[in-house]
């Protein structure tokens, strides 16, 4: 690359940006320093030098270490008896030198006390929000954790909650639950979605006999895999995570779970064509098994709706699995 290319390639990077700001905040410390020291000056001629300090540490103080001591820069050049002094013969002449000098110096201090804590609090903040990202993630997937799945479960299901509210109210009075809904055709009715919440349990069939067929690494391929193919196939607004070893929660807000389970169906299709190889290039295919249960008004919150879909995986499971079940009561429970 050229110098041509190089000073090119400068100017559409990150880097630009940065020495933008450095230039704009040399050129301000430079009029602030030219503004402040006549006014100072005149007011308190022999402590002028203090006209320095306050730019760098206003720099200091908003933008950290690295523009704090661009501006001290700035500003011991526009201070023009230092320039002289550099220049004269004894420097330290006498105690307005002296005062320049120490003057400098502390500024130094200060913008580099200040421009580091704030460097370093830029960091830890920085580090925080990777951290708490972290605390929500699952390692291995990438989706969301058990604890990040149960804080949006709460949300959705107080969302959800109050759009029932609101719906049985409009409903009862006879108007329309929102403006669109007099367009609605029967089968489109927003009580088919509106105020609704279903919940699925995804499990992986025999996943113990993958792991000890192929190996924990061939197992752990299948997870991540599994758990894309649900990122893709959802809905933006539906949420996946992994909610422990092979078993993944997916919630769909303003979707009943009879419409829960097209989408379960086409992830589960999807995997049936999948073919997964171990290392020596067997070929093998995985299925799973779905329990979805949907959120009753009489839910306080979601361990019920999570503990009918366990019951519904379960049923699923002993009907031979590779197959979803919605919870319902049993038959004998069922009432007249
Ligand atoms: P079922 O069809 O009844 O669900 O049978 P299963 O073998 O899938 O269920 P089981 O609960 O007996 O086994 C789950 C296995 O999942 C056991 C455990 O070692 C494995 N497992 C859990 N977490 C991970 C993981 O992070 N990576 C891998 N590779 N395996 C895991
Ligand atoms: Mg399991
Ligand atoms: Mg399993």
């Amino acid at each position: 690359m050229g110098i041509g290319g190089a000073i090119k390639q400068f100017f559409s990077s990150p880097q630009r940006k940065v020495l933008v700001r450095d230039i704009i905040i040399l050129l301000a410390s430079i009029a602030v320093t030219f503004g402040l020291y006549p006014v100072l000056n005149y007011y308190f001629a022999r402590t002028a030098s203090i006209t320095l300090s306050l730019p760098v540490i206003v720099a200091a103080l908003l933008w950290g270490l690295r523009v704090g001591i661009i501006a001290t820069a700035a500003a011991s050049v526009t201070y023009i008896p230092v320039i002289y002094m550099i220049f004269e013969k004894d420097p330290w002449a006498n105690y307005m030198h002296q005062g320049t000098w120490v003057g400098l110096a502390m500024t130094l201090i200060v913008c580099i006390v200040i421009g580091r804590d704030h460097d370093l609090t830029a960091k830890i903040r920085a580090l925080n929000m990777k951290l708490s990202e972290q605390a929500k993630t699952d390692e291995l997937t990438g989706l969301m954790n058990r604890r990040a799945l149960l804080e949006a479960a709460t949300i959705e299901i107080f969302r959800a909650k109050r759009q029932r509210a609101d719906l049985d109210f409009f409903l009862k009075e006879g108007v329309a639950a929102t403006p669109a809904q007099n367009d609605f055709k029967a089968k489109q009715r927003p009580e088919a979605y509106y105020g609704r919440f279903a919940l699925a349990v995804v499990d992986i069939d025999n996943f113990k006999s993958i792991n000890d067929t192929y190996g924990h690494l061939i197992g752990d391929r299948v997870l991540r895999a599994i758990a894309v193919l649900m990122r893709k196939t959802f809905r933006l607004t539906d949420i996946v995570g992994r909610y422990g070893g092979e078993e993944f929660l997916v919630i769909f807000p303003n979707t009943s779970a009879e419409n829960a389970r097209f989408a379960i169906d086409h992830v589960a299709a999807t995997l049936r064509k999948e073919r997964f190889t171990d290392d020596a290039g067997k070929i093998f295919t995985v299925s799973f098994s779905a329990g979805l249960s949907e959120l009753t008004p009489e839910d306080a919150d979601i361990d019920a709706v999570i503990k009918r879909a366990d019951e519904a995986l379960y049923r699923a499971k002993d009907a031979g699995r590779d197959r979803w079940v919605i919870w319902s009561l049993p038959p004998t429970e069922k009432r007249a």
